[in-house]
């Protein structure tokens, strides 16, 4: 099996390395952790932000939805940011 320079095998000419096949498969959303209940994934021209509530519901405590009356609520936006300059603070 060849790899590339950027994946530490053989230089490759033409055909790519397998890692590189893998890398360019589309990956529409990587997310990523920012805090505890924020994700955001690299889109195109910016970022893509996913806000978790855990939200709890005093009707979803019966024995109907066997649940424990908590779940996620889920809220998507759109930050822009062309260059991906937005760093996470650790
Ligand atoms: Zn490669």
């Amino acid at each position: 099996m060849k790899w590339c320079s950027k994946h530490q095998g053989e230089a490759m000419d033409g055909e790519k390395c397998p890692q590189c096949a893998e890398e360019s498969k589309p990956v529409p959303f990587n997310f990523e952790q920012i805090d505890d209940s924020h994700q955001r994934a690299k889109v195109f021209g910016g970022w893509l932000v996913k806000s978790f509530e855990n939200v709890y519901h005093a009707e979803m405590t019966d024995h109907h939805s066997g649940g424990e009356g908590w779940d996620w609520r889920v809220a998507m936006a759109f930050v822009p940011d062309p260059k991906h300059e937005w760093e996470i603070e650790k």
